[in-house]
């Protein structure tokens, strides 16, 4: 690559804040992986003036790539070699390791950038590999589906090697908000499964009610129209309830136990009055009220 080459700026990054920052010098980044999401994660590389080589076990994923400007390579490994950073998002755990570990020579000295989502337990132990072999380790979880990549609503959380971060950022802002969550490399994902536990939990109740609404002659469609707002007005209050999570020892309950658990009777009631399942409730009981 040329001089001219590495220092041609990029298209385009994300602030902190998710707004456009000034062009950022283009680098040798190396993504592993085309599935749905490496394939997005490589596009909107591509389209920020890097320059990317990639891998991809069924090598006819990497076509449209190729297409776009990628470089492929043989094997993982060669893929590896290719990047100053090297990004990986395989299916699971078990395929990071596989292709990673025999490639450690390659990588020795870099930022790899594990966007596979796996457990903060599976994160901390590919940690300690890192660690053995002197490789810059970053978990990511990525908080957007393969269409919004490179857009103003994708995020992805980050935690790891503090100081790879920093130097990766402008890139890594490619493909939407960069937020890093902490040196712990078990954080990222462990921000990640909690978001979607929240997204888990929103789902499984609009499913039910929606199941509950019908048998009153009404319908999901009309109960998504009332109730999205007025999820998104409870979801402004999610900042005023953490600093008691935080410090226990000041919490303030934003409901009593006694409110919310009559609360949750009532949703329960009804839900059996309609010949509806009632267990999700007892669940949330459980978690609303610590009981
Ligand atoms: P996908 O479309 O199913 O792609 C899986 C990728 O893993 C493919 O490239 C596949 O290669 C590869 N793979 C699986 N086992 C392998 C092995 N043993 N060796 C080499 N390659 C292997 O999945 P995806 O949507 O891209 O997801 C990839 C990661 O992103 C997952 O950890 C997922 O949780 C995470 N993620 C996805 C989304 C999303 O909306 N899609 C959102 C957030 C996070 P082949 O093409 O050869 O099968």
């Amino acid at each position: 690559m040329t001089l001219e080459r590495r220092c041609r700026p990029a298209a385009k990054s994300f602030g902190s804040r998710g707004t456009m920052t000034n062009q950022t010098a283009a680098q040798r980044v190396s993504v592993i992986g085309l599935g749905a999401m490496g394939a997005a994660l490589a596009k909107a590389l591509l389209a920020g003036g890097h320059e990317v080589t990639v891998w991809n076990r069924t090598a006819a994923r990497a076509e449209p790539l190729v297409a776009d400007g990628a470089k492929i390579a043989a094997d993982s490994a060669e893929a590896m070699a290719a990047g100053d950073l090297v990004i990986l998002c395989l299916l699971d755990d078990a395929a990071v390791r596989e292709h990673l570990e025999p490639a450690a020579a390659h990588v020795r000295g870099k930022v790899v950038v594990n966007l596979t989502t796996t457990t903060p337990e599976q994160a901390r132990s590919l940690g300690r590999w890192a660690e053995t072999e002197q490789v810059a380790l970053i978990d990511g979880g990525i908080m957007a589906v393969p269409e919004m990549i490179g857009g103003p609503a994708a995020f992805v959380l980050y935690s790891g090697a503090t100081a790879g971060f920093e130097r990766f950022r402008p890139v890594l802002e490619s493909f939407g908000r960069a937020e890093f969550v902490g040196e712990d490399l078990g954080a990222a994902a462990m921000y990640d499964v909690s978001i979607l536990g929240g997204m888990y939990a929103m789902f499984a109740a609009f499913r039910q009610g929606g199941a509950m609404v019908r048998s009153t002659g009404g319908s999901a469609a009309r109960l998504a129209e009332l109730m999205g707002p007025f999820l998104q007005a409870m979801a402004a209050m999610l900042e005023g309830y953490a600093p008691g999570i935080d410090n226990p020892a000041d919490y303030v309950q934003p409901q009593s136990d006694e409110f919310t658990a009559a609360a949750i009777d009532l949703i329960d009631k009804s839900a059996a009055e309609s010949g509806n399942p009632t267990e999700l409730y007892a669940v949330l009981r459980g978690g609303l009220t610590g009981l």
